[in-house]
């Protein structure tokens, strides 16, 4: 449970990502909330201690706060109603997923695979699973995800199929990994993201989100959650 007053900040933060695909600076935050910068600066470190959200490598700006980006990542995001100016980037092939199901809104992911380098675009929404075919590839156990979660984000991508991402992994990162279906990381955003941005979100419990792993059949040593 946060304070009202890193609450408000979160929600700002959330709001400015939401409408505009960038994190909003903490002089902005200040002026928003008319609270001291160095106020808001505390407050963000507690968010990030909480993984409320991600600081960059200086704790002077947000980087992340999931499943949203505030600097360019490997999936971009465009609604397909062909009236909607807002892009996102997503973090990782989960939080792409994530972010659709946090607005409620269809969009067209686009990214590469990072073995043959092929365009992979394709239309996904809250009720629409991406291709069966493609494959997402999770880097490290999820014990480990928040020792850097950039890091992990970044690493979480998408591949054309499961072959591409077993011919990665056997180059790059023998036996390490997860190769999952993306319909099943699909099936895992909507209940994981579906609520950031609910006025009346709360975060979730670590059982809750092992409930949610469980459910998908992401069971085993490598999903247990810390
Ligand atoms: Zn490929
Ligand atoms: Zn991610």
């Amino acid at each position: 449970m946060h304070t009202p007053a890193a609450r408000r900040v979160r929600d700002l933060v959330y709001a400015t990502l939401v409408d505009e695909g960038r994190a909003p600076s903490i002089r902005e935050l200040a002026r928003l909330t008319d609270t001291p910068a160095e106020a808001i600066a505390q407050t963000l470190r507690e968010l990030a201690d909480a993984h409320a959200l991600v600081l960059s490598q200086d704790g002077d700006a947000v980087r992340m706060a999931h499943p949203f980006t505030a600097a360019p990542m490997a999936f971009v995001l465009t609604p397909t109603n062909g009236l909607d100016d807002r892009r996102w980037w997503g973090g990782c092939a989960w939080d792409s997923f994530g972010i659709s199901a946090a607005l409620n809104l269809d969009v067209q992911i686009a990214t590469a695979c990072p073995y043959c380098g092929a365009h992979i675009a394709f239309d996904s929404g809250p009720n629409t699973p991406p291709p069966a075919e493609l494959a997402v590839r999770f880097p490290r156990p999820a014990v480990h995800w928040w020792d850097d979660v950039v890091a992990t984000c970044t690493m979480i991508r998408m591949f054309c199929d499961r072959d591409h991402a077993e011919r990665w992994t056997t180059k790059n990162a023998p036996g390490a990994g997860y190769i999952a279906d993306a319909v099943t990381v699909w099936h895992l955003a909507g209940p994981w993201y579906g609520d950031r941005v609910h006025p009346d979100f709360q975060p979730h419990t670590r059982d809750h989100n092992q409930h949610l792993l469980d459910s998908v059949g992401l069971t085993g040593p490598f999903w247990q959650l810390p």
